[in-house]
């Protein structure tokens, strides 16, 4: 992809900008960093070099289900959380199209476009409709166009922050969310077994391949010229840069004092066999005997997930984790038994007192920006963040929806 040609970025003498912790906010935030020439030198702090392409394996991104999610994670209360899925959702087709050169050969970054939503008793339909329904009458956060200057692109040829001028809707439409027929849903996902109560379709949602995205991460930052610093950051003090991202994931508690504890969540990742049955066309989430489960398709298979316990710094599978992820998997998709179990592996989501993450400026550190505290969404919210992260950069104003996520937003009187 070729450099913008169009007005120059105004730049804020950073030369030289680290970015602390290399999964998924870091990269993407360096990468957006180092092509639109902000600082002379960008470099990733961070120690975990030991997945494919050199990425994370430790990190929550290489575990993730990978959904783009805001509507089907809705829940009332959450005006702000959702407001800024909803505002990243729109924003990951220029993601994605700015990140294509760099996919490696293989499966594409977008395994799904689209997701369903079940309830199978009564009492978890009742709260499926109540939470849709209430999706439905929030209004559309990219509703009021551009949230920064214009010319300005936090990826060059792009144009990721201008992408709201491009979703100028009236609100949430119905491509994003619809309330759907069991003869719809059986249309749509002929794999699945006859259990839904209720049935929700998202076409504006569905599922990345997390790894084959920290991969094009990988190549994107290395094809800008970003260094990487293989150590772990023991002291903001000790990095020496004009400006820091603070992108560690659960790490950053440690770092910054900020609230933020690992949440566990155990995956399996099954392949399937000759003669199985096809796995679900797009995502499949529901909830079985009162447990969230999803089906996330991927090339060759599915990703079954997700458990989730407050365990702190515990990334043990265990037996009871994996049975009951099968358990309700095989309730909803029947023809699970004949796939091969290639992988059972559990991460730290980096959650936050309020499922929203600290974005923007440390109100004490002015060196210092905060892209962290993600939880359960941080695939998903990979592109609002760069947004915010750049404009803070550069001095701009940012999304509107990110200042919700202020860093200071607990201590502030
Ligand atoms: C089971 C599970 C399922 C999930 N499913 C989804 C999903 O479907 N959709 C979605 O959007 N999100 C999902 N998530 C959440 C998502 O994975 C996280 O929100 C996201 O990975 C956060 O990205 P991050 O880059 O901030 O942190 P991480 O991916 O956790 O990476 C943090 C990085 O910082 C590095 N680091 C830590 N401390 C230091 C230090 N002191 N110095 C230098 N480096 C350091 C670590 O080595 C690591 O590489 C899931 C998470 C889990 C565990």
């Amino acid at each position: 992809m070729t450099p913008d040609t169009g007005p120059a970025v105004p730049r804020i003498g950073a030369r030289r900008l680290a970015v602390i912790g290399g999964s998924v906010i870091g990269l993407a935030c360096a990468w957006s960093a180092a092509r639109t020439g902000l600082a002379a030198e960008v470099v990733i702090h961070e120690p975990d070099d030991s997945g494919p392409e050199g990425v994370p394996s430790s990190a929550a991104a290489w575990v993730a289900g990978g959904m783009l999610a805001p509507f089907s994670e809705a829940w009332p209360g959450e005006e702000a959380v959702f407001a800024l899925g909803v505002d990243s959702l729109r924003r990951w087709p220029e993601m994605l199209s700015a990140l294509e050169p760099y996919v490696p050969p293989g499966p594409p970054v977008r395994t799904a476009t689209r997701t369903h939503m079940l309830a199978v008793d009564e009492a978890d339909a009742r709260d499926l409709d109540m939470a849709m329904e209430w999706a439905a009458r929030q209004p559309d956060p990219t509703r009021d166009g551009p949230d920064s200057r214009p010319g300005s692109a936090v990826f060059p040829g792009s144009a990721v922050l201008q992408c709201s001028a491009s979703h100028p809707g009236p609100g949430i439409t119905e491509a994003d969310l619809r309330r759907v027929t069991r003869r719809e849903l059986r249309e749509a996902e002929p794999s699945l077994a006859r259990v839904a109560r209720a049935a929700y379709r998202m076409d504006s949602e569905g599922a990345v391949d997390n790894r084959v995205l920290l991969a094009a991460l990988t190549r994107a930052c290395r094809a800008e010229g970003v260094r990487w610093v293989r150590s772990a950051v023991t002291s903001i003090d000790d990095v020496d840069a004009d400006r820091i991202v603070l992108a560690a994931g659960s790490g950053s508690a440690d770092l910054a004092g900020l609230p933020v504890r690992p949440v566990k969540g155990e995956v399996l990742r099954l392949r399937a066999r000759p003669g199985c049955e096809d796995p679900p066309r797009g995502v499949v989430r529901a909830f079985v005997r009162g447990r969230p489960l999803y089906l996330v398709p991927r090339d060759g298979g599915l990703v079954v997930g997700a458990t989730q316990y407050e365990h702190g710094d515990d990334r043990q599978v265990t037996v009871a984790g994996v049975r009951d992820l099968l358990a309700d998997a095989e309730t909803i998709f029947p023809g699970i038994g004949e796939y091969e179990l290639a992988e059972a592996i559990a991460g730290l989501r980096p959650m936050s007192p309020d499922n929203l993450p600290f974005l923007g400026a440390d109100p004490r550190d002015p060196r210092l920006i905060h892209a962290t505290g993600h939880g359960r969404n941080g695939i998903a919210l990979t592109p609002v963040t760069v947004a915010a992260v750049w404009a803070e950069l550069h001095a701009v104003r940012g999304p509107a929806a990110a200042r919700a996520a202020a860093p200071d937003r607990f201590t502030r009187g």
